[in-house]
C-alpha cells in the first residue's frame, strides 16, 4: 500500500500577509491516473510566481543556511509549520539515536547539493538560518513544508533616473525562508525496511527540502518529489535532478541525461491545500 508524503506549501509576504498556494489531497487524487505516466519535475508555484533562493533568474545559483530548531518556535500567521519544536520527543518515540539525526539531514541536504549549484550550510543561530526544521507544535499530517518568499517584485533598471525603475512581469521571487515539520506522533525510522508506515526520516527530509528550495510534486511517483511514500529508491532521480537543475544551474559535473518534461504549473488554490 502506497503512503502519502504531506507538504502544504505556502507563502507569506514580507509583512506576513497570509497567502496561499495549495493543492488538496483529492485533487491530487484525481490527478493520480494521469500523473501516473511519467513526468519528470514540477517547478512549485506560488501565487503565479515561480520562487528560488537566491537571485531572481532562472538558472542562477544560490547558498542556504539550515538548522535545526534548539528550542520552540513560534512563527505567527504562518500555518502549516506555525510552531516548530526540537525534534527530541519525536526520536525518543520512534527510537532513534538523535545522535544520528545530524548526518541524516545533511545527508538529505547533500543530495540536492549534488545535483545543482546550490550548497548548503548548517549553522547555530536560528536568526541566520534560512530552512529551520523541527517536529510540528500541533501534529498534523505527516510532514510539511512552508516556503515563505518576498512578494516585492522585482525591479529592472533601464536607464540611469529612478522613474524608470519598472517590475518585472511574472517574474521570479526569491525565497526568504522555508520551515520543515515532522509529525512527531507519527512512527519514524532510519533508513528503509519495507514498512511504509513508519517514514525513513532521509527520505522524507530530503523530499522536504525539494519543496523548500522551489519543487512541486510532478505526480505520485518515479521521483523522490513524488508525493507517495514508496521505498523504491533513496536517492534523488532524473526527474529531480532536472528540477534542481532548471532553478540553480548546474554543478559541475555532468548529470545522466534523461527526457524531461515539464508539467506548466498549476495555477494557484486560493483555499490553501494539503499536498499528499
Ligand atoms: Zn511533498
Amino acid at each position: 500500500m502506497r503512503k502519502l508524503l504531506g507538504g502544504v506549501l505556502f507563502a507569506l509576504s514580507a509583512a506576513a500577509l497570509p497567502a496561499a498556494h495549495a493543492d488538496d489531497i483529492t485533487k491530487a487524487a484525481d490527478r493520480g491516473a494521469a500523473a501516473r505516466r511519467s513526468v519528470d519535475y514540477r517547478l512549485l508555484q506560488l501565487d503565479g510566481h515561480q520562487v528560488k533562493w537566491g537571485a531572481s533568474a532562472i538558472g542562477a545559483g544560490a547558498k542556504v543556511r539550515y538548522m535545526l530548531v534548539p528550542a520552540a518556535m513560534d512563527f505567527g500567521e504562518t500555518r502549516n509549520c506555525r510552531g516548530l519544536k526540537p525534534m527530541d520527543e519525536l526520536l525518543a518515540a520512534s527510537g532513534i539515536d538523535p545522535a544520528r539525526v545530524p548526518g541524516e539531514v545533511a545527508a538529505a541536504f547533500e543530495m540536492w547539493e549534488r545535483a545543482a549549484n546550490i550548497s548548503f550550510q548548517r549553522v547555530d543561530h536560528p536568526a541566520v538560518a534560512d530552512i529551520l526544521i523541527g517536529a510540528q507544535a500541533v501534529p498534523r499530517g505527516r510532514a510539511f513544508t512552508e516556503v515563505i518568499y518576498d512578494r516585492r517584485p522585482p525591479v529592472t533598471l533601464t536607464g540611469a533616473g529612478p522613474t524608470n525603475v519598472q517590475p518585472v512581469a511574472g517574474s521570479i521571487r526569491r525565497i526568504d525562508k522555508a520551515l520543515i515539520c515532522l509529525n512527531p506522533e507519527k512512527p519514524w525510522k532510519l533508513g528503509f525496511g519495507g514498512d511504509v508506515e513508519v517514514y525513513d526520516l532521509r527520505y522524507t527530509i530530503a523530499h522536504e527540502i525539494g519543496h523548500a528550495i522551489g519543487l512541486d510534486h510532478p505526480g505520485p511517483s518515479g521521483q523522490l518529489m513524488g508525493f507517495a511514500y514508496e521505498e523504491h529508491f533513496r536517492v534523488l532521480q532524473p526527474g529531480d535532478l532536472a528540477g534542481a537543475i532548471s532553478l540553480y544551474g548546474r554543478r559541475g559535473l555532468p548529470v545522466a541525461k534523461s527526457p524531461t518534461q515539464v508539467l506548466p504549473a498549476r495555477p494557484a488554490d486560493p483555499r490553501g491545500m494539503a499536498l499528499q
